[in-house]
């Protein structure tokens, strides 16, 4: 399994919800020997990522390292579902990192992102690259929408009435 590390402070903390989608959600997105490898470290915090935009992922791998560490921050004030939604987001950008599907580069005086496609890797400069309509964020906007439905149909099947009920439910698994 992927090592994975919640840090927070102050707020209410759902780190057990987290952990497991975390374990949930990885194995649909890769195998477990490439889950092996993963360092993962979640910062729930009050930052800049707001409603809309709850997650982020900090481009860290340690290439000599064990273990590839990636830190995946969700914005603290968002409610339980924003959080595990944007925390499926986030995991499917790690997978696409980890998968060398996606990656930071440059090319002259540019810089940008490149993105294998069929086998291809192409170049996608920031300057002229129209974030919303890139292929990684409409995969991992796909995979936040269906990581926000299945959780929503498990928060609503089960005995739980409160998310921090379910965040209970969650730790005595
Ligand atoms: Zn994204």
């Amino acid at each position: 399994m992927a090592k994975v590390t919640i840090l927070q402070r102050g707020g209410v903390k759902y780190h057990e919800s987290l952990r497991y989608w975390t374990e949930r959600l990885l194995p649909e997105l890769m195998s477990t020997r490439l889950a092996n490898t993963l360092d993962l470290r979640i910062e729930v915090r009050k930052t800049v990522l707001s409603e809309s935009n709850c997650g982020r992922v900090l481009w860290n791998p340690i290439t000599n390292a064990k273990k590839k560490q990636y830190t995946i921050i969700i914005y603290r004030e968002a409610d339980l579902p924003k959080q595990i939604a944007a925390l499926g987001h986030e995991l499917m950008h790690v997978t696409q990192y980890a998968q060398h599907r996606l990656g930071h580069s440059a090319k002259g005086n540019e810089r940008g992102r490149w993105w294998v496609q069929d086998g291809r890797r192409q170049f996608f400069p920031y300057a002229t690259t129209d974030y919303w309509s890139s292929p990684w964020e409409i995969e991992a906007r796909a995979f936040e929408a269906q990581t926000q439905k299945t959780f929503s149909a498990h928060f609503n099947e089960g005995p739980f009435h409160t998310t921090l009920e379910y965040e209970r439910w969650c730790a005595r698994r």
